[in-house]
């Protein structure tokens, strides 16, 4: 069941344009990671979500309920939406036990059913016997747990995350990643998780959408947003990509570095083929190689390492299963496994 469906929503500050007739799908239940640069308008659409902004066009659908046109705004307390803001940014004059009750509606609960939930929630975010702490005797990680239990203490229909792991070292970061979806998926919670990290966006989501400019760029699931990129900058949004020059031809031939066969055939378009850096093989054997490069660089991350070889007037990025048995200076054969992702140039 579609949980969340918003149409051609338009968000404008001031003369800027920030949302762009943006559409977006949700089913009960996913978690969907907002991929997209710095100030593509991310927060802005969690934001026009949780009801903190009133769009100037589109719609907002909660289910069969519309809660957002222009001239129509369910109130951000009546939507039901848990939204874990940028920085937590928990109240330091609350203590813990009181911060996760914040929002819960006092004139629907007795304080014994509100003390209740705390507990409840305290047990979930592993963080029992905290609940007279103030914020600041908390660390970093410990806060981003009490800011998600916060939100969801008030059951929502949906939970909206901000970059909850962004101020967090690299480590803590996918421990408390892996927790917080662990947890969301126990409570079958529909989720949006605001994102610049890659691979935090594929490895925590059902599905991945790709923010640039105000647009959904591409939605789908992370393997296909992966894999089946719809344009070479959708490509690298997700992960490493080489983009290289390419011509089809009418026999349905592609001329690319990797395929260079002769032109006399018609060209057909013009555009460039899109290859992740592990779809090359590479190899010592050079007695029957179609393609030879030079090892210009190797950079070795332990459980692999990235290659980077000069062939013809290219640079070509190859993942390769660590330990690197390669040396810079080493010539190497080279072959594209496939598939032939190509792109035609947008016609003037
Ligand atoms: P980041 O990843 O850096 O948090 P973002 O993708 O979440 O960025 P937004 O915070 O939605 O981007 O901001 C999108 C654009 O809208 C930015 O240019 C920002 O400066 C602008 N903007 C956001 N809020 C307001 C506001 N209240 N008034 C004016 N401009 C705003």
């Amino acid at each position: 069941m579609t949980t969340l469906e918003i149409k051609n929503l338009d968000v404008s500050f001031g003369e800027k344009k920030i949302l762009d007739n943006l559409s977006f799908n949700l089913d009960s239940g996913q978690i969907a990671a907002l991929l997209g640069p710095s100030g593509c308008g991310k927060t802005t659409l969690l934001r026009s979500i949780a009801g903190l902004i009133q769009p100037d066009a589109g719609t907002i659908r909660f289910g069969k309920q519309l809660v957002s046109l222009s001239s129509l705004s369910l109130p951000a307390h009546k939507r039901k939406i848990g939204y874990v803001p940028q920085e937590g940014a928990l109240f330091p004059h609350l203590n813990i036990a009181q911060n996760i009750a914040f929002g819960i509606d006092r004139s629907a609960f007795t304080k014994e059913q509100i003390k209740q939930v705390v507990k409840e929630m305290l047990t979930l975010i592993d963080l029992v016997g905290f609940d007279k702490r103030m914020p600041n005797e908390l660390s970093g990680g410990q806060q981003t747990r009490v800011a998600l239990a916060r939100a969801l203490a008030v059951k929502p229909a949906m939970i909206l995350l901000d970059e909850p792991f962004s101020a967090l070292d690299a480590q803590l970061r996918a421990e408390l990643r892996t927790d917080v979806i662990k947890l969301l998926r126990t409570q079958k919670t529909t989720a949006i998780l605001v994102t610049h990290d890659r691979e935090e966006a594929l490895v925590s989501s059902d599905v991945v959408a790709l923010m640039r400019d105000g647009k959904i760029m591409q939605q789908g699931s992370p393997e296909q947003v992966y894999s089946s990129p719809t344009s070479a900058t959708t490509a690298m949004s997700t992960g490493d990509t080489l983009v290289l020059s390419a011509k089809r031809l009418v026999n349905g031939q592609t001329n690319y570095l990797f395929n260079p066969i002769n032109l006399d055939a018609n060209i057909l378009e013009i555009g460039e083929v899109v290859i992740r850096p592990e779809e090359i093989k590479i190899s010592k054997d050079l007695s029957s190689a179609k393609i030879i490069g030079e090892i210009t660089k190797i950079d070795y991350y332990g459980h692999d390492a990235m290659v980077e070889i000069a062939v013809s007037n290219e640079s070509v990025q190859v993942r390769i299963p660590g330990p690197a048995k390669y040396a810079t200076g080493e010539k190497v054969a080279l072959e594209h496994l496939g598939p032939i992702r190509f792109f035609a140039n947008s016609k003037s």
